[in-house]
């Protein structure tokens, strides 16, 4: 059930936290779902309701310090310059666990990832719920990231007891996650950009992935992927015969003689691109067409977000990719 997010709707989805149910609320990346990151048997039940296996660790959310201290067991103090320029807001960090956070939430590692979202909703269900929050986002395991709440509903619906609806998210792709050990190792490409992180950290060490071997579980080379195959070409490279039953995801300009177009940003801001990146996906993904295209976007700032999601999208149908692209030269 869809609900606005109310001071009686937000109890009543901390109350379902603290009894160990579900709920999907917004954060300022994607939609979350939550359950009480301490309660392991909870935590079990995001698993099943994604459907994602159980070698994939979750984000923990927290609202404050002191709930940060309930989960992990040391703060290093390169986390308190990430965490004082960054918190709250979306850069998950990877630190030692608390014996408290049970092993199923970390896949059995003995790091956790933790963050402090900024949304005002996830905020409130967290502080009210009195307990830390395990959230991976709010879609079935390998799917297009949630951005709305009826994407939720629409892809999990009855598997969920409650969602609060807080309207469009507003970075649009996941948190940006950082390991510390002892030098701090970039994860995953996020919303917190690769050039901010350097201005507090100097340099950092990328293991971003797509990699089949990853060192954590869970950086999966085939992920955030629609049902209808994608694929990764700039306009030119498309014959004029594939268009007319394809749909094109554009980074600034209308191309001709696609079926339907969506345009990530007019102007051009990868602010805006991401932002719209997952919902003009889902849009393409329900009008039955034989394949997506999706232009590249410049790979700097969230571009290298933007650019790591539809990678990964396109790599999930790989098996399915057809080698009938051509170059322009060869048209
Ligand atoms: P999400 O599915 O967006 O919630 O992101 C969870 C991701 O965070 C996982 O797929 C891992 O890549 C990463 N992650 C979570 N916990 C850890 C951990 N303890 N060590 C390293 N990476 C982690
Ligand atoms: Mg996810």
């Amino acid at each position: 059930m869809v609900v606005p997010p109310t001071p009686e709707n937000l109890e009543r989805a901390a109350q379902i936290i603290r009894s160990g149910g579900l709920v999907a609320f917004p954060t300022e990346t994607v939609y979350g779902l939550g359950a009480n990151a301490l309660d392991a048997t909870a935590v079990a039940k995001i698993f099943a309701a994604k459907q994602r296996p159980s070698f994939d660790p979750l984000i923990v959310h927290v609202s404050d310090r002191q709930m940060l201290q309930q989960v992990v067991r040391e703060v290093p103090e390169v986390a308190e310059k990430l965490m004082s320029r960054f918190w709250p807001g979306p850069l998950t960090l990877v630190l030692p666990k608390s014996e408290q956070v049970p092993g199923i939430v970390t896949a059995g590692l003995p790091t956790v990832a933790v963050r402090m979202p900024a949304h005002p909703v996830a905020q409130a269900l967290i502080r009210r719920a009195l307990v830390p929050v395990a959230a991976p986002s709010a879609n079935p395991f390998g799917y297009l990231s949630p951005t709305r709440a009826e994407h939720v509903e629409r892809m999990l619906g009855e598997r969920v007891d409650l969602i609060l609806d807080g309207g469009s998210t507003e970075f649009g792709v996941e948190s940006t996650i950082v390991l510390l050990a002892e030098k701090p190792v970039l994860l995953r490409y996020g919303a917190v950009t690769l050039e901010e992180l350097e201005t507090v950290l100097g340099s950092l060490e990328l293991q971003v992935g797509p990699s089949e071997n990853p060192l954590v579980p869970g950086q999966l080379p085939q992920h955030y992927a629609p049902r209808t195959p994608i694929r990764i070409a700039p306009p030119e490279a498309i014959p004029p015969g594939l268009r007319k039953r394809a749909g094109y995801l554009a980074f600034q300009q209308v191309p001709k003689g696609f079926k339907v177009v969506k345009v990530l940003s007019p102007t051009g801001n990868l602010l805006e691109a991401a932002a719209h990146l997952f919902e003009a996906l889902h849009q393409l993904d329900r009008l039955g067409l034989e394949v997506i295209y999706a232009e590249p976007v410049p790979e700097e700032g969230l571009g290298r977000a933007i650019m790591d999601r539809l990678r990964r999208a396109a790599s999930a149908d790989a098996p399915r990719v057809l080698d009938h692209l051509t170059t322009p030269a060869e048209q």
